[in-house]
């Protein structure tokens, strides 16, 4: 495995490996792995020749500087994980490779960021949009993996491989879980052991929604309230929004019919944000 800081020598190397006919998957993160990471870097490995993993803490996406500051990061230990489960490059790059003096060029997803995450983090997909699209060009994979946790990001980088014209897979993996429950994140590492424990409120509250609608539910409105009734119950935590929308569209769901409805919610517990989600589907 090769560490490697520069743009042109990852657009080299991945243009070396495509012109050798092999296929280029790649996985980017911000770094402070955890099991949810490490699932899609295990399904980048078994689905393409070779696996190239980026590390970026991209500032343009933190809207909050503090944020910015406190996330965690860990080169080695991320490089140790990486290196065990065989990957081939990881790109590493400082910002100012990534965003050089003068940079001024930026990727809106219209539509699909204002509401949910994007209403609470004003300029979080923006950031999220360009530093994607800076990526996949310089490393063209043949598949890009991303988790399902965040799933407003899915929509956006689904919507920007289309209308930019990326000749890529987006491939997205089921949200890995702690036992408890509470979907993994290097934001979990902030909370106390206590409120870790309290966080999996935003967890119980999705799957009583989940079972309502299971069991005849299908009113966005009374699964909304299923949720915020059960967040209440624990005083730790408070809810920043309830959303049930098309999965794609991010478009909210009145009624819930025979397309993928996604329920998303964000709780704030011990001064950190969570964010969760479900997938409704009635042809399941
Ligand atoms: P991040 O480092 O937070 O930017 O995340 C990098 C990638 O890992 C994104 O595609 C996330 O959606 C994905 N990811 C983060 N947490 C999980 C999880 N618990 N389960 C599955 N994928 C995840």
């Amino acid at each position: 495995m090769e560490i490697i800081n520069r743009r042109q020598r990852i657009f080299s190397i991945s243009r070396k490996f495509r012109r050798d006919d092999k296929k280029v998957g790649f996985v980017p993160t911000m770094g402070a792995l955890h099991a949810g990471h490490l699932k899609l870097v295990e399904e980048c490995r078994q689905r393409t020749d070779i696996t190239i993993v980026s590390i970026f803490v991209n500032p343009t996406q933190f809207n909050d500087k503090a944020d910015l500051e406190k996330y965690p990061r860990d080169l080695t230990q991320d490089a140790a994980m990486l290196a065990e489960l065989g990957v081939d490059y990881i790109y590493a790059p400082d910002a100012d490779e990534i965003y050089p003096e003068g940079f001024s060029t930026y990727v809106d997803v219209e539509g699909l960021t204002s509401r949910m995450e994007g209403a609470f983090r004003p300029g979080h997909f923006r950031g999220v949009a360009t530093v994607v699209t800076i990526l996949f060009n310089t490393i063209r994979p043949d598949i890009a993996f991303f988790g399902q946790k965040d799933a407003q990001q899915v929509a956006v980088i689904e919507r920007l491989t289309r209308d930019l014209g990326f000749e890529m897979e987006i491939a997205v993996l089921p949200t890995v879980r702690e036992p408890s429950g509470l979907a993994m994140s290097s934001r979990n590492e902030r909370l106390s052991d206590a409120d870790r424990k309290k966080a999996v409120v935003l967890f119980d509250a999705l799957c009583a929604a989940e079972r309502a609608f299971k069991g005849g539910e299908p009113n966005a409105a009374s699964l909304a309230e299923i949720v915020k009734d059960t967040i209440k119950k624990e005083p730790a935590a408070t809810l920043d929004y309830v959303s049930i929308v098309d999965r794609k569209t991010l478009q909210p769901i009145e009624k819930i019919g025979d397309s993928e409805v996604l329920i998303a919610a964000a709780i704030e517990i011990g001064g950190v944000r969570l964010i969760d989600n479900l997938i409704l589907d009635n042809r399941q």
